[in-house]
This record gives structure tokens, sequence and C-alpha cells, in this order.
């Protein structure tokens, strides 16, 4: 597989940009190698500027789940430029978009727009640290929030990627208002609760986690939590930057039927354009300014283009609801594929998967939270990752990356992938 300008241009990229790229992960880091420079996409799949094709399993890390070049919403934006790239005023689209969020996101009342899921989820905690006039927050090991300072603590995606779990720059303060607690384990989260009575604001997760590769809640977890915080008059924040549109049209919240108080949505939203959003009660929500005392705003936050690309896509997800039992068939069949391959080869690696999401992760343990996700043999990863892509399938370059599948992806890219999978496999076992 030629890669030769790909090379190049990212050796060229090291002077003007840190580390070549502008998302860590992207770098290639973790898996070694040089990351793959792309010029276009269509469908289920991306071509690189040396003109390699890829079946596309990040799908822009979320975003694109009815595949690259959707024709709808590419009409829907030129329209929208048409008209203005920006007012910087009110549009009735973002009207449309809230109350079509309302109406999907069950749990959602009322909801701002902003431009990125860290935006969004910094708002959202600053959001709840307004209403209850409490400071600190709980988060868990593993689970990413985005960049902002309170969620660069045990975090997973790059965070973990990079080894960085607590960023230099984050300082003390901020640091100590942010308390962490494993994944899936409700009995330790409720010790911290108690240990720190009438002091937590919120508590944020990802209802399931995609950051530290796939993990799904175990069976009461949320429900638990959800209790939790009722007794405690604490706010339950799902970060559904990932999940939200994804897992159901309203997102985990609808799938496992457990309603937080305030969810953070980013990827999806946009259609591809940088949008994020968050809502919940509208009580809660009346807090944010100009309603209420909590200040939050944006230049660009309802940006039209963006409006256009993403009402496009919650309008098509709405109505075409049955493609969320398609999307789980073909991870389903991908996934039992997968297993008989490993089970064919003798290997005991670990499958989790829900929805449209899944992860293998190169350990015999059960993977249920950070410490078990970090059991992965990483170096197995890194060799499985290099052969998938030589092989024309691209996975996220982390094994702390969840996988997302894309509508385009059909019978023909399903066997492709396994035949890639099982090649793969017996490389790097032989
Ligand atoms: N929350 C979650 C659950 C995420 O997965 C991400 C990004 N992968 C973010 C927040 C941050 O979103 P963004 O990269 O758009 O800032």
């Amino acid at each position: 597989m030629e890669k030769g300008k790909s090379k190049e241009i990212f050796a060229q990229a090291q002077s003007s940009i840190p580390g070549g790229v502008n998302s860590p992960v992207r770098a290639f880091k973790a898996v070694g190698g040089d990351p793959i420079f792309m010029e276009s996409a269509a469908g289920a799949y991306m071509k690189d500027i040396d003109g390699n094709q890829y079946i596309d399993l990040i799908n822009s890390w979320g975003p694109m789940i009815l595949g690259h070049g959707n024709e709808l919403i590419a009409e829907a934006v030129k329209q929208a430029v048409s008209r203005s790239l920006s007012f910087g005023t009110p549009t009735s689209a973002e009207v449309e978009m809230a109350e079509l969020i309302c109406k999907m996101v069950p749990s959602i009342e009322q909801v701002r727009m902003v431009n990125s899921g860290t935006e969004a989820t910094m708002s959202a905690i600053r959001v709840a640290r307004g209403y209850t006039k409490r400071d600190k927050i709980i988060k868990f090991e593993g689970c990413y929030h985005g960049h902002g300072d309170s969620f660069l603590i045990a975090a997973g995606s790059g965070a973990a990627t990079m080894g960085e779990p607590n960023s230099p720059g984050v300082t003390k303060g901020t640091a100590q208002d942010t308390l962490t607690a494993p994944y899936n384990d409700l009995d330790k989260l409720k010790e911290i609760v108690a240990a720190n009575k009438d002091q937590v604001a919120a508590i944020i997760l990802e209802p399931v986690a995609g950051n530290m590769g796939c993990v799904t809640p175990v069976e009461g977890y949320l429900e638990g939590m959800r209790q939790l915080c009722d007794q405690e008059g604490i706010v339950l924040i799902f970060d559904e930057v990932m999940t939200g549109f994804r897992l159901a049209p309203g997102g985990a919240q609808e799938l496992y039927g457990v309603m937080p108080d305030m969810t953070t949505l980013g990827k999806i939203i946009g259609g591809g354009m940088p949008v994020g959003a968050y809502g919940g009660k509208k009580e809660i929500m009346q807090m944010v300014s100009p309603s209420g005392p909590v200040y939050q705003a944006g230049t660009l936050s309802g940006n039209p283009v963006a409006m256009a690309a993403g009402l496009e896509m919650l309008k098509y997800l709405d109505s075409h609801r049955e493609l969320y039992a398609s999307l789980e068939s073909t991870q389903q069949q991908i996934v039992k594929g997968m297993q008989e391959t490993l089970d064919e080869l003798g290997l005991n690696y670990t499958m989790n998967a829900v929805g449209s999401m899944y992860s293998m992760f190169f350990t015999d343990q059960k993977v249920v939270d950070f410490e078990t996700a970090k059991s992965s043999d990483l170096d197995k990863f890194g060799a499985y990752f290099n052969e998938m892509l030589n092989n024309g399938v691209y996975l996220a370059p982390s094994q702390f990356e969840t996988l997302f599948l894309s509508t385009a992806i059909g019978q023909k890219e399903v066997e492709q992938i396994l035949s890639a999978h099982k090649k793969a496999l017996q490389t790097i076992n032989s």
C-alpha cells in the first residue's frame, strides 16, 4: 500500500501544527506508523491522498451515521450557504432544531446550541453548579467529556491514549472539585457521595462509555445512579455526545429507559458540522442567561449552515426509525463473525457491543470499567490496527475508542471487514 504522500505531508505538518494534527489521537501515536491524510469519502468508504480506499469504521468519530456524502444534508447545506454563512442573530432554523431535539430526546425540555461536545459539557456543569449552588462534580475513570479543565482528570479517549490522564495546565483548584469513581460500581459511587454530602452538584457519565473502548452499563447501574441523585439532590448528566441519536432516536436514555436531569449532545447532531448542545429539565435550563444568571454564549452558536446540516440529519433519523434496528443487525453480524474467527483461531479476546457501537479488547477479562479495559494488550491492538488498515479497513487508532457503524455499511462491506479481521488476526498471531 503506497502511503508516500501522507508520510510527506505529515512530516511537513510537524513544523506548523503541534504533533502535525489538530486532535491528538489522529497522529497514530498509539498504533505506530504515520497517519493517513484523507482526500474524499463517499458512503462507507474514505479515500486517502495516495489513492487508497478504506471502509470507514470511525465515521468522523460518530457523526456520519448515514455514511459520507448524504445528498439531503449536502443540499440543505448548499441552500443555507446561499442565504448566508452566518448572521449572529436568531434564525427560525434554531427554533426548529430545538423543537426537534426536545421531541426526540425524552428528558430534554429546553436546549441550548453550542459548537462542540466540549462546550456542551463545560456549560452543563456550570449550569448544574449554578442550580445546586454546589461545587463538586463526579466523573468516571475512562469517561471522556471533552477537554474542559474539570474533565481532564482520569479521562479516557485521547487523554488515555497519550498517557496524559491528568493534563498539565489544569489547576489544583479545579482538579480538587472533580471527584472520580470507577465505572459500573454503584457501591463505590455511593461511598464517594456520602463522603461529600451536600457538596456534589453533578454526576456526569457516558451512559454507554465509548472513550475506554465500548463499555456498557451493568444491569441496574443507571437506575441506581438515578435514585442516588434523586435522594441527594444531585444533577444527573448523561453525556450523550456519542450515544445521542446513535443508540436510539432519543439516545441511551431512550434505550435504557433512565432519564437524566441534563443531557449533553454533539457529533450526529451536526451531521458532520461542528455542533453541540446541552439541555434538560426546564427548571434547570431556566438558569441559563438571559433567562437566568448562569452565563454561556457563542459567536457562532446556532450557525445557520451547521443548523441546516444538523436539522436535515435529525429529521432523517426521526422519520427513518427503522434504521436503528438495521444498524444493530449489521453490528451483530460483524461481532458474531469476528467471534467465530476468534473461536476458530483459539483466541480469547473480549467483544463489547451495543447498537451500532462495538469494540474488541485484546484481553480475556470481561471489560466493565477502565481498569479492565487497560488489561488489553496494546501492542497487539496496534499490530491489529495496522493489519486492518493494510486490508482496507480504517479503525479508530486507539484501543480506548469505540467503533461506529454507518447505514452505508452493507453486506459487501461486512464480508470485507470479516475477511480483513481474519487475515489480521492470523498475521499478528503467526
Ligand atoms: N463527550 C463525549 C462522550 C465525547 O465522546 C466527546 C468527543 N469524543 C466529547 C464529549 C467532546 O466533544 P468534542 O470533541 O466535540 O469537543
